[in-house]
């Protein structure tokens, strides 16, 4: 959804959009269910201030376990926009405060879709997990431990620990050679 910022009136405007699985899913989220987005687009002179929140679900992949599990995102926006050409022309660049991201348009329309979609991606956990608890999988079975697929009888490994198991499995390698 374009916004052109010419129909952007004085006192400002609100906007939603919802995006549909299929729509995030050609941007690479595999997203559960639609991803909604809320605006309130106001125009300060040559910028644009956008505040609004996303929500929605996605999919991820738990790293330890690799569990596919539901993830809940719920983000402010919270952006200026000021034209990239006043920032090119060498204006003197006040910092933002910490809350507030800056970023640059071009033109005079604004993909609302974007904002959405850069907004899920930041909300992304670098290493997905589907609890702090995971055990990861178990050495024997292969599957999830403490899933109803894994019936062994294994102690669960601290996960703080693993890299020492790692650490010490390398050492051993190590010592056959
Ligand atoms: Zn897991
Ligand atoms: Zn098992």
């Amino acid at each position: 959804m374009f916004l052109r910022l010419g129909e952007v009136p004085a006192e400002g405007l609100n906007a939603e959009l919802s995006l549909e699985p299929d729509a995030l899913a050609a941007k690479s989220i595999n997203a559960d269910g639609p991803v909604k987005g809320t605006f309130r687009v106001e125009k300060t002179g040559s910028q644009v201030l956008i505040k609004g929140s996303v929500s929605g679900c996605v999919r991820l992949q738990c790293s330890r376990c690799l569990t596919s599990y539901r993830y809940k995102i719920e983000e402010k926006i919270f952006i200026e926009l000021r034209p990239l050409l006043a920032a090119g022309e060498g204006e003197e660049m006040e910092l933002a405060s910490d809350d507030l991201d800056v970023e640059f348009f071009r033109g005079d329309s604004l993909d609302l879709e974007h904002f959405i979609e850069e907004q899920v991606r930041l909300a992304l956990p670098m290493k997905p997990l589907c609890s702090k608890e995971c055990g990861g999988l178990c050495p024997s079975c292969g599957e999830a431990i403490g899933s109803d697929a894994c019936a062994c009888d294994v102690e669960s490994i601290d996960p703080r620990w693993e890299v020492l198991e790692s650490l010490r499995d390398s050492d051993r390698d190590k010592g056959k050679n």
